[in-house]
């Protein structure tokens, strides 16, 4: 792998997407930050991965807006000179039963879980094509291949989501660029943090019954997958020998969706 390379990594300031950015920046590549986070609270960690001779910057645009992904793909371009891989990483989950859903969480989930990276990879494609090399990772979920109860935006958005990867990797398929789907299962991010009330809520039961009863008993090892194994397989889909992977999903969720 070139060294030099430039990613961007959206939702990259916490859980998942932090680890993605964390890995690439040691492999010495340029590395754009994003999330919703003011930029004095992320520039601590941009030192901190900022490696000699690369560049690590942040970008607070919001994934819900087309026009600031397209300030961000071009404010990455205009910076390291061009965008050689991106990781659509960007996400939020609401768990609730349909009739209950807010609509406006349905939409902000189909906007930044689904649509941005549609937006994304628009922006970015141009300039991939005219360098005849690329690498689109779109971070799907195990629950872009399977359902579960009260997750109806974040499923569908995902299932969604893997059908976009397919569709890019047709595309593209002569043009030096991949694009694939990474599937894991439960990590515990913040964001698994924050929906562990709301599951307890509307199952009526406990917290620890919900870590125990609902979340890894769907995962066969029993175990949370780590940020640093979906980072590891990031940085492998990008390497010259994943060349011919393309328009795949790949689970990595400890046995999950092989039930
Ligand atoms: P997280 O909550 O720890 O991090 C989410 C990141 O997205 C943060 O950096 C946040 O700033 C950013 N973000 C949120 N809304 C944004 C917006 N509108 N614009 C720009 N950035 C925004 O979440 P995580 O668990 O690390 O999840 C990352 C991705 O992995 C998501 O797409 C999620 O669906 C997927 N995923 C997570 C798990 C899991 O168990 N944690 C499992 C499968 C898939």
């Amino acid at each position: 792998m070139n060294d030099t390379r430039s990613v961007i990594v959206t939702g990259s300031t916490s859980g998942i997407g932090l680890a993605i950015a964390e890995g690439f920046a040691a492999a010495g590549m340029n590395v754009m930050l994003n999330g919703i986070e003011a930029a004095a609270d992320v520039e601590g960690t941009r030192e901190r991965l900022e490696e000699p001779g690369a560049s690590v910057l942040y970008s607070p645009a919001d994934m819900s807006k087309p026009e600031e992904i397209r300030d961000m793909v071009g404010f990455a371009e205009k910076s390291f000179g061009g965008v050689d891989i991106v990781v659509n990483n960007a996400g939020i989950q609401f768990v609730a039963p349909v009739d209950e859903f807010p609509e406006a969480k349905w939409d902000a989930i189909m906007a930044i879980n689904l649509s941005s990276s549609f937006h994304v990879a628009k922006a970015v494609l141009p300039g991939m094509k005219a360098r005849g090399w690329g690498r689109i990772i779109n971070m799907a979920s195990a629950h872009g291949l399977v359902a579960s109860a009260y997750k109806s935006a974040y499923v569908a958005a995902k299932h969604g989501l893997i059908g976009l990867t397919k569709t890019l990797a047709l595309e593209v398929a002569e043009q030096g660029i991949t694009v694939n789907a990474i599937c894991p299962g439960y990590v515990l991010t913040p964001l698994v943090a924050k929906q562990i009330p709301d599951t307890a809520r509307a199952r009526g039961i406990t917290e620890e019954e919900v870590k125990r009863d609902v979340l890894l008993a769907a995962q066969p090892t029993r175990k949370f997958v780590t940020t640093e194994e979906i980072s590891a397989l990031a940085l492998f889909l990008c390497s010259d020998a994943a060349a011919s992977m393309t328009g795949t999903a790949l689970p990595i969720d400890g046995g999950w969706v092989a039930q």
